[in-house]
């Protein structure tokens, strides 16, 4: 089989770099063997402009959400499925402190933010003490919808092998890669967390946040907007909500841990005025990095080889649109972000 590119894995970032390489009119394959707890299949599919305890913008905000709206709409309409929703996040501030801050974030003009008035939220069925803010616009990803229509692609044109990538048998020269009976002019590795021990790229700086969930039934709740106090709730596809999540830099395992919950159980209690019944509970691992930048690039010795990992809290919105700088760096060579480009680790090698 020959092919312009081999893809080791199927998450946000191969499924991105896939369909952009097509969309190029490469020939891909992808290898992937999927596992149920990999961070995007248990990710909320949730793309916020806005972040932490101070309400900053994230990084690039404007030009990862435009991206992120249209190269969802139009993965949508190439796999007949709605996969994105425009949205709001009413932000319910948990202290007078946190209430400050957003009011102090608006003050200086702060885009996305805006108060809310009562009459706005007290029909909503929590606990207010303190108001809440919105931000908006903020997106949700399908994300099962998603990885499931990409899969279902690359299987159509038989494109997609389910195995583990067995590095032993890759061969790298100076025209082309070969893996088993596979002929590509490059590879890259998009294998997430299992890409810390990647062969070709040891030294990059992740590090795995660990991240647990628990997926709710709450059948009286609007299902309209995402809520916010220290926690997220966020409805899913399939009707039910998404209540999490933790960030854990340090863990001794990557699984559900009865301590997450139970404070989530408690935190949910003393918020929602509603009942809520637990259906399940899920624990993933994010491929955050040290500087919260992803790595996207072709190996400075080896330029068959390629990486596009790292993506953190942020795979939504940063996958896309990373997938396709990648991509036209190399027909094009136009430059990758230097943020984000592993040139950026050249002098370290
Ligand atoms: C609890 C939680 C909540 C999150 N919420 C959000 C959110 O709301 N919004 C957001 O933008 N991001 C969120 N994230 C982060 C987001 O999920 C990740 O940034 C993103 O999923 C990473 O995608 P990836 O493709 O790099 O990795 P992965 O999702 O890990 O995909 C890698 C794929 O490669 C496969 N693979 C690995 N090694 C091999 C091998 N050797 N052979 C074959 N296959 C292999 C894996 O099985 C997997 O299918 C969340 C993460 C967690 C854990």
């Amino acid at each position: 089989m020959q092919v312009d590119l081999l893809i080791v894995g199927q998450g946000l970032c191969g499924s991105w770099l896939s369909y952009e390489a097509q969309a190029a009119g490469l020939r891909v394959c992808v290898i992937d063997a999927p596992q149920p707890n990999s961070p995007s299949r248990i990710s909320a599919g949730i793309i916020n402009p806005i972040t932490g305890r101070r309400h900053v913008e994230v990084w690039m905000s404007d030009e990862l959400l435009s991206h992120a709206q249209t190269a969802y709409t139009a993965m949508g309409d190439s796999l007949g499925q709605s996969l994105i929703r425009q949205t709001t996040l009413i932000d319910f501030f948990p202290s007078d402190q946190m209430q400050r801050s957003f009011q102090d974030r608006i003050a200086q003009k702060g885009k996305f933010v805006s108060l809310t008035e009562e009459s706005q939220i007290k029909h909503l069925p929590f606990q207010q003490p303190y108001g809440a803010g919105i931000i908006d616009p903020v997106y949700l990803i399908d994300l099962p919808g998603f990885l499931e229509g990409n899969r279902k692609k690359l299987m159509r044109f038989d494109s997609l092998f389910e195995e583990p990538f067995e590095m032993e048998r890759l061969q790298v020269s100076s025209d082309h890669v070969q893996y088993k009976d596979i002929r590509a002019e490059r590879i890259v590795f998009c294998e997430g967390t299992a890409g810390l021990s990647e062969h070709f790229f040891p030294g990059l700086p992740f590090a795995p946040n660990k991240g647990e969930v628990l997926i709710l039934e709450i059948p009286d709740l609007p299902r309209e907007h995402l809520y916010k106090q220290g926690l997220m709730l966020a409805p899913l596809s399939d009707g039910s909500w998404w209540a999490g999540s933790s960030y854990q830099w340090s863990f001794d395992h990557p699984h559900p841990t009865p301590a997450f919950r139970n404070e989530t159980e408690r935190s949910l209690r003393s918020w929602l005025k509603i009942p809520f019944r637990v259906v399940d509970h899920r624990a993933g691992v994010r491929p955050a990095t040290l500087e919260r930048r992803p790595f996207v690039g072709f190996h400075p010795q080896k330029p068959r080889v390629g990486v596009l990992n790292g993506m953190g809290t942020k795979g939504c919105s940063l996958a896309p649109f990373f997938a396709r700088e990648l991509i036209r760096h190399w027909l094009n060579e136009e430059p990758i972000h230097p943020e984000a480009s592993i040139e950026r680790f050249s002098g370290d090698r």
